[in-house]
């Protein structure tokens, strides 16, 4: 219906009450209060047309604005991803991104994060090869997909090439690309770079071959997924069996350590991790096989650092601060944390690509205690004394630099 029908029918109603006025005054009173409130109710009626035609003017109005609003909310996303996270940060060197940076991350106590656009980086199915987790007692921060020299590798989300680089002894060729839902992901091991740093991809662009360059034994992906610079284990996200995301919308909590936020992000949280305990097992060797530290599995198990373990007991490993919103019904329920982070070692012993030799730092910030920070770079409080020549009781004073591996 055009405006302008609308209008005469509108223009028709209020005639009515007009018409009605005219009829003969031997009328029953009754009659003219009924007449009346006809009037009052015709009259109504063509003030909400009148209105209705406002109403879808204004309404194709706001949706052509919204349309381009939201055209435009879509480009700036892409031009600056994940702003409200990252700021004004566009580290090009670093995958870690507030890596000597003035600016620090603002790291909030949870963000949801949108998996829903995820596309599988490999056209097809791969076979893992390595997981995330602990590995020849360092951190694998990433996930080992089987690939061949030259097959193409995808995109996993919509986002902007922040790295373009090559590291002899780490990742190789490798991109590093930051998504509008707040996740970073890195691809190493390429045989080569097909995008640039600042070039807008969208989810499924081809973005590099596979290959085996870098610290690498065997042509493969390495994958990571990470989340203002910490690494968040790809299997949390990913399916990687099926090729789809786990969930659609991921909201990754803070893990808090003694009632402090330790910027660690999980998405665990309601899976507890335990770990039957085997003969030769030690808190310091059950604290390195999940990330942790002797202090925090302690305070996990009401236990003491010399507590004798007896095989079989459970033992608690994580701290199980986070949940999951909404689970995807097709997808397969995650495989247990626990399985995720058994030891690797034999597994990945010809998969080596962890990123280079380089030792890593800390700058202390408040709040920070050592057995978080063991936590976040996968080591343990004892190493942190051994490589920082302090004890376990030495005061952290801000800003102080703290080697971590
Ligand atoms: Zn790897």
């Amino acid at each position: 219906m055009t405006v302008k029908s609308i209008l005469s029918v509108c223009l028709g109603f209020m005639m009515l009450p007009v018409m009605k006025a005219e009829e003969p005054e031997k009328k029953a009173a009754k009659d003219i209060v009924v007449g009346q409130a006809n009037m009052v109710m015709e009259q109504h009626v063509s003030e909400l047309m009148a209105e209705r035609v406002g109403f879808k003017k204004d309404i194709a109005m706001e949706k052509l604005a919204e349309a381009s609003f939201n055209a435009e909310v879509a480009r700036e996303s892409l031009m600056f991803p994940a702003e409200d996270l990252y700021g004004s940060n566009w580290n090009t060197k670093w995958v870690d991104p507030f890596r000597g940076e003035a600016e620090k991350p603002n790291f909030p106590d949870s963000c949801a994060i949108n998996c829903s656009s995820f596309v599988y980086p490999i056209d097809t199915i791969a076979r893992v090869t390595s997981k995330y987790g602990p590995r020849r007692r360092r951190m694998h921060r990433g996930i080992d997909l089987k690939v061949q020299k030259g097959d193409t590798i995808r995109a996993a989300f919509d986002g902007k090439v922040r790295i373009r680089n090559y590291e002899r002894r780490g990742y190789g060729y490798y991109l590093v690309i930051r998504h509008p839902n707040g996740l970073e992901t890195i691809y190493g091991h390429l045989s080569k770079q097909l995008v640039h740093v600042n070039d807008i991809v969208h989810a499924g662009d081809p973005i590099g071959l596979g290959g085996n360059t870098g610290r690498s034994t065997g042509s493969h992906l390495h994958f990571e997924t990470r989340f203002l610079g910490q690494a968040i284990n790809p299997a949390e996200i990913v399916d990687f069996e099926n090729g789809v995301p786990v969930h659609d919308t991921f909201v990754f909590r803070n893990v808090k350590i003694n009632g402090r936020k330790s910027n660690i992000y999980t998405s665990s949280g309601d899976q507890l991790v335990y770990h039957r305990v085997k003969s030769g097992d030690t808190l310091g060797k059950i604290a390195r096989i999940y990330g942790t530290s002797v202090s925090e599995l302690c305070r996990l198990n009401g236990i003491k650092p010399t507590t004798v373990l007896r095989v079989g007991q459970s033992i608690r490993c994580n701290a199980g601060a986070s949940y999951v919103v909404k689970k995807k019904k097709t997808a397969k329920p995650s495989v247990t944390v626990e399985a995720q982070n058994e030891p690797l070692a034999a597994v990945a012993a010809e998969q080596n690509d962890a990123a280079g030799n380089q030792p890593i730092y800390h700058k202390i910030q408040s709040g920070d205690t050592l057995g978080a920070i063991a936590q976040k770079y996968g080591t343990t409080v004892s190493k942190l004394c051994e490589l920082n020549g302090i004890t376990r009781t030495t005061i952290l004073r801000l800003g102080r630099t703290l080697r971590c591996s």
